[in-house]
């Protein structure tokens, strides 16, 4: 056998991609392990997403994450879905299995293992999520086949917030209640996890915080942002106030770029490695 100079190839397509941190955080967990693994941060307008999913097979590249605008459309390309991807309507990466593309959800999985690495578990729990976009469903739906008793969905949207409900209820064993949002919310009193799945408080609009009355926010409640630049929110920081235990959105970036490592490789992701790459890139190391 001669010597391999051939690298695999895994990577990201969106627009916009240039800021997306990824792939050094890729890269550093493939050189831990020792894995000739290349990740490629490759801009992908919209409209070009079809030919740029022949590509991945044509180049026999292992595996890709999509984002913005891609995580819908790229349904169409794929051969197969995991049940977590099918529910949600989107996908965040693919595996390649020998030809056939496998699409896959991890946003709500790095979510949950997030809690998890707290010592917080979902099973049983009453979950408050906020919004009814991309992340929120995604951490709705997970938290829901994880065994959470009851999401709430709070949105300004009713149509995407009772749509998101309705699906949770229809087609989960959790049950799911739609919160209208159109003064500053009070957060139910039985809730165990509050999550921020808004976009509200991400870089440059850090001074922004959703419009909740923080004083229904109680100390017994696990409270969650996924928003991770910066990830000390002011969310965060008036619920660490009100003596909540608090989660950034570090952890829910990095656990799913964890996933997506084992999926494309096999090998258990270095965690810790990751993590630090990514403080690193962020200033915070
Ligand atoms: P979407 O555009 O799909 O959804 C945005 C959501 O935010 C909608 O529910 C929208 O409500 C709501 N929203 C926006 N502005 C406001 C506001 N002023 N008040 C109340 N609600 C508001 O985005 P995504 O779900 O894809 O992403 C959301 C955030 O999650 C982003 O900041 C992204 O960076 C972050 N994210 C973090 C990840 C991580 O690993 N930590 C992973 C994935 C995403 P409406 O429907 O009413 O418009």
């Amino acid at each position: 056998m001669g010597k391999n100079y051939r690298s695999e190839l895994v990577g990201a397509f969106g627009c916009p991609i240039d800021e997306n941190p990824t792939g050094v955080m890729e890269e550093a967990a493939f050189q831990a392990k020792g894995l000739d693994y290349r990740y490629l941060t490759i801009k992908v307008n919209e409209g070009d997403l079809e030919v740029a999913m022949k590509a991945v097979r044509v180049l026999h590249m292992r595996g890709i994450n999509l984002t913005i605008p891609h995580k819908v459309e790229v349904l169409r390309y794929l051969d197969e879905l995991s049940e977590a991807a099918e529910l949600i309507g989107a996908v965040n990466m693919v595996v390649n299995k020998d030809g056939k593309l496998w699409g896959e959800n991890t946003d709500g999985k790095g979510f949950l293992t997030s809690l998890t690495n707290e010592g917080i578990t979902v099973e049983g729990k009453i979950v408050t999520v906020l919004g009814a976009g991309g992340a929120a469903r995604a951490i709705s739906v997970e938290c829901a086949l994880a065994g959470a008793s009851k999401v709430y969905i709070a949105n300004r949207d009713s149509t995407r917030g009772t749509e998101l409900a309705g699906l949770i209820n229809e087609r989960t064993g959790a049950a799911a209640e739609y919160i209208p949002w159109d003064k500053a919310l009070e957060v139910p009193e039985n809730t165990d996890i509050l999550v921020n799945a808004t976009s509200v408080g991400l870089y440059p609009n850090v001074n922004d915080k959703p419009d909740v009355n923080y004083d229904t926010v109680k100390p017994n409640m696990a409270v969650s942002d996924v928003i991770f630049n910066d990830p000390n929110t002011l969310f965060l920081q008036e619920a660490g106030r009100r003596g909540a235990k608090t989660i950034n959105g570090l952890g829910m970036l990095v656990n799913q770029g964890a996933v997506n490592f084992t999926l494309w490789t096999g090998v258990e992701a270095p965690v810790d490695i990751m993590t630090q790459t990514l403080k690193q890139e962020f200033g915070l190391a």
